[in-house]
């Protein structure tokens, strides 16, 4: 089980009251809660009392919990500990016999209903959701920024959500922030990007401005300011804090929208600064006095210049940090009587908004293209990314895991390289994103394209988080559809010469042919490379006998499936296409009754 899978959703417990509920939930691979009647079983824990004194002692430091257990008891137990769902944690059940799998409460912002989406996947069962965006398909407004880091802000979030369930019109005034979001909407979305006459208003900006409503509004804010910071040594966080208050104050923004500090080098230890981006869970980002004293400030001073190397540390700082060439509040010096030091604040607001998240990148394979021959921990890993990107026809395959909300990008088949960088830029960022291929990721595929433009920018091999969910290749399921011609050593060669120069490829079809490896031929003719399967079944009859058995499967699991059992000499006459795998045999190989059958040992064989 991928661990990976169940990040967002850590501290997680999952509990069991009986031996067959173990059962149940041990596939999951999840911290096992039992009764201490249980503790004699393997992998779990036991917990102490009562199990709702248990309950109500992890309750506050949890993310999830996952019972396998009735839903009536489940809901005695938790009743008490409920206080609202901007802060309830994730409760999913997974009912005894297994087959159903129910977001309880905590379905949107707790993220339950994910949560029970990717375990009912890992247990072959079914997600039950029964919130009012679900049903429309539509992102929860209570959930559209937790993928960007957006905070979210004051407002009548029940009354937002009554009016888009009831399909009214919703109006959106975005003033900062990513529009991806916009981009993927179904198609009778209730949202209206203009000033219109609506039912509910969804605020997307940095401004603390209070807009008079009379009807529903709620509000998110990006983290796009960058609060550029100077200061003398020793300054009290108060000053700071006090300073922060009136800048934001005067100039109408919101503090929510803070992205982090940014400061010179020398001042990534002032105890003040720390503290402050500690308790507000801001990053502190210093930078070198040479490149700060690179940047063009408003207010440059020579007294700073002086002392620290650089004409400015607040203003540049603040600009390096959002990468914008402009401030949008010039520096100011703030003091507060009886406390210690002074500080200087600029502001500047980046086009992309700091999500404060750590990216990931899954590379999935998504099997030959129908759904039953995906893994269920790579369909998870489709559900739960924010981003899935990969060639349309692979897209449309998997759409049916897609989950409202989801950015889903697909790029023509020639644009690989950019689908790469793309899936890393959004993933750098701090997005989940899923890259697909058909087959396995790592085959042919997309994963070493990913790979290879992370080693090239440099990647510690740690951030963005990567993990390859693998998939079942061409060559096994066209082997499936027509027996069992791998069962003995064999290679796989592809034809394109897109990336690998010919001679290579030849050379490579030489040693297989004379080594009597059965051979997977991938990528075998495309409309404008025609000669290459010729060339391919030459070299082979070198070495092979004009009968030997070859398959030539088209669209292995998928619609428009072909299937076509030939020999060596005669399997230029089958239509092959860019959609075929073809497999030739071994010298051992034969057909029988329609089956292409390879010997599994060596004996017999020559
Ligand atoms: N990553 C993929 C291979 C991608 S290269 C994998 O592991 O299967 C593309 C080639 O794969 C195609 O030209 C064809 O040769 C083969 N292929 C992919 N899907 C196929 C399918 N459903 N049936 C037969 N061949 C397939």
């Amino acid at each position: 089980m991928s661990e990976a899978l169940f990040a967002d959703f850590q501290p997680l417990i999952a509990i069991a009251t009986t031996p067959k509920a173990v059962q149940q939930l041990q596939p999951l691979g999840q911290k096992l809660i039992v009764p201490p009647t249980l503790i004699h079983l393997d992998d779990v824990t036991p917990y102490q009392g009562s199990l709702k004194e248990y309950l109500a002692s992890v309750w506050h430091s949890h993310h999830s919990f996952v019972f396998s257990l009735a839903t009536g008891a489940v809901i005695r137990l938790i009743a008490d500990l409920l206080q609202d769902k901007a802060t309830d944690p994730a409760v999913v059940v997974v009912d005894e016999t297994g087959k159903w799998v129910i977001s309880l409460c905590g379905g949107h912002q707790g993220g339950a209903d994910r949560l029970a989406q990717i375990i009912a996947r890992q247990l072959g069962a079914i997600p039950i959701l029964t919130g009012a965006a679900i049903a429309s398909d539509l992102p929860g407004v209570d959930v559209l920024g937790v993928p960007f880091g957006w905070r979210k802000g004051e407002g009548d979030w029940t009354g937002v959500s009554a009016a888009i369930a009831r399909k009214e019109p919703v109006e959106v005034m975005q003033s900062a922030g990513s529009k991806l979001w916009q981009d993927h909407l179904p198609p009778q979305h209730p949202f209206q990007f203009q000033k219109s006459a609506s039912q509910g208003r969804v605020v997307i900006s940095a401004n603390q401005d209070n807009i008079q409503a009379s009807i529903p509004q709620v509000k998110w804010y990006p983290r796009v300011l960058w609060v550029g910071m100077g200061c003398e040594r020793d300054t009290s966080q108060k000053v700071m804090e006090y300073a922060l208050k009136q800048v934001f104050k005067n100039h109408n923004l919101a503090e929510s929208a803070i992205a982090g500090i940014a400061t010179i080098d020398i001042k990534g230890d002032e105890v003040g600064m720390v503290q402050l981006c500690q308790d507000k869970g801001y990053p502190l980002r210093t930078f070198t006095a040479e490149r700060l004293a690179k940047v063009k400030v408003p207010t440059p001073s020579e007294i700073v210049q002086g002392e620290v190397g650089t004409a400015s540390v607040a203003e540049a700082a603040a600009i390096l940090a959002a990468d914008r060439d402009q401030l949008v509040v010039n520096k100011g010096i703030f003091r507060l009587e009886g406390e210690k030091g002074a500080v200087t604040i600029a502001i500047a607001q980046s086009e992309r908004e700091y999500t404060g998240r750590t990216g990931q990148l899954y590379l999935v394979g998504t099997g030959p293209g129908d759904l039953t021959q995906m893994t269920p921990a790579a369909q998870s890993a489709v559900t739960q990314a924010d981003v899935v990107i990969g060639y349309s026809l692979y897209i449309d395959l998997i759409k049916p895991l897609q989950r409202p909300g989801q950015i889903i990008e697909s790029l023509p088949i020639t644009q690989e390289r950019q689908r790469a960088q793309r899936a890393i830029d959004l993933a750098q960022w701090g997005l989940t994103v899923a890259v697909v291929s058909s087959g396995d990721s790592g085959i042919y595929g997309m994963a070493g394209l990913v790979l290879e433009e992370l080693a090239d920018q440099g990647w510690d091999g740690i951030t963005p988080d990567v993990e390859i969910f693998p998939g079942v290749s061409a060559l096994q399921s066209a082997s499936a559809r027509v027996g069992t011609p791998l069962m003995h050593d064999f290679c796989a060669i592809s034809l394109s010469d897109l990336l690998t120069p010919w001679e290579v490829i030849e050379k490579r079809l030489q040693m297989a042919a004379q080594g009597d490896f059965i051979t997977a031929l991938y990528n075998p003719r495309s409309r404008t490379r025609t000669q290459q399967i010729f060339t391919a079944q030459e070299i082979f009859l070198q070495h092979r006998k004009g009968e030997t058995p070859v398959a030539i499967v088209k669209s292995a699991y998928r619609q428009d499936e072909q299937i076509t059992l030939t020999t060596l000499e005669k399997m230029t006459k089958s239509e092959i296409d860019m959609l075929t795998t073809v497999i030739i045999g071994n010298s051992s190989t034969q057909n029988y009754a329609n089956w292409m059958i390879t010997p599994r040992g060596y004996l017999g064989f020559n």
